[in-house]
């Protein structure tokens, strides 16, 4: 049993999407094609289906609770969006809200962490009802970095920097549109709190940052006496990056500040053993990780399974 060593803190996982998003050279450029097949044990079948190429990704929201208090971790997709810079994940008609109540009432929520500005991490922070966008966690405060706010704020735009390709201007584009749905909504209802630095939730919970992905990306630290662990949002999107962090993907913003934060946090997990939970990890869904023996480069030392949707978020 793994989750005595998350000891007092329960985990749940609520899984919105999984299966192939584009190709791995599509979405980590600097992985070289022979790595893949050299460390195949490691990819598949989780991460890489070698058949297609496809690289395989889960969206999904961490459920955390601790003593009294409830903390979800990234709000994925969403339902009824307009999404045209993704059409694959326009106008959802998921059961993900039905399956998140079996884990946690919204009402009991106490704080939503959007660990970024992302379209697919911030999408049920609210929900259409009656033709309006409506908090989905009535009760909670939601914390939100600073920097993605002033960087992606429409009256902001002249922040942005400009896309380097037609698939870059429509995400870009695209923000405008997850701003309107799901930032906006939330700052209406004085529910939203902005955070720079670093941000304590409570006495074992904190917000860091962890630039690049994009300006505001952060990570969710739980550290207490016994437990560490890290909530690292898009810092990672395959494992590839934590056994070499100097390999972006291609949805960072700012490739070389991304590698920088990738290689600090990687070196923090490994120094300090907290369990790594990226936003979109398939399979078991988190990790130990240590060096590998050379300088900069690390390994997983032992998968840690968190099962998608359950009821008592047994850590097995
Ligand atoms: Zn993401």
């Amino acid at each position: 049993m793994i989750r005595g060593d998350l000891n007092d803190v329960t985990i749940d996982r609520v899984v919105e999407f999984s299966g192939p998003i584009r190709t791995v050279a599509e979405v980590l450029p600097d992985v070289p094609a022979e790595f893949w097949r050299a460390h195949e044990e490691s990819f598949v079948p989780d991460y890489w289906d070698p058949g297609t190429d496809a690289y395989l990704a889960n969206v999904q929201t961490w459920v955390l609770r601790r003593g009294g208090l409830t903390i979800v971790v990234d709000t994925g997709i969403g339902n009824d969006r307009s999404r045209p810079q993704i059409p694959v994940f326009a106008h959802l008609q998921t059961d993900f809200l039905e399956r998140l109540s079996a884990v946690v009432r919204p009402d009991d929520v106490d704080i939503v962490v959007n660990t970024h500005i992302h379209y697919d991490h911030v999408g049920w922070n609210t929900m259409l009802v009656d033709g309006e966008w409506r908090p989905t966690f009535p009760n909670a405060r939601y914390i939100v970095p600073r920097a993605d706010y002033d960087y992606f704020h429409p009256g902001n735009e002249s922040r942005m920097r400009a896309p380097e390709n037609a698939d870059e201007k429509r995400r870009f584009d695209g923000i405008r549109l997850v701003f309107a749905d799901s930032i906006a909504p939330i700052e209406a209802s004085g529910q939203l709190e902005l955070w720079t630095g670093e941000y304590a939730i409570d006495d074992a919970f904190s917000m860091a940052p962890a630039p690049g992905h994009t300006p505001g990306s952060s990570v969710l630290r739980l550290a207490t006496r016994d437990t560490r662990a890290l909530f690292v949002g898009d810092m990672l999107h395959s494992p590839a990056q934590i056994m070499r962090p100097e390999w972006r993907s291609s949805f960072d913003l700012d490739a070389a500040t991304a590698r920088e934060s990738r290689q600090a946090w990687i070196a923090e997990a490994a120094r300090t053993g907290a369990v790594v939970f990226p936003a979109h990890f398939p399979g078991p869904g988190a990790a130990l990780v240590g060096p590998d023996g050379r300088e900069g480069h690390y390994a997983v030392t032992r998968w840690v399974t968190v099962p998608p949707g359950s009821l008592e978020g047994s850590i097995t």
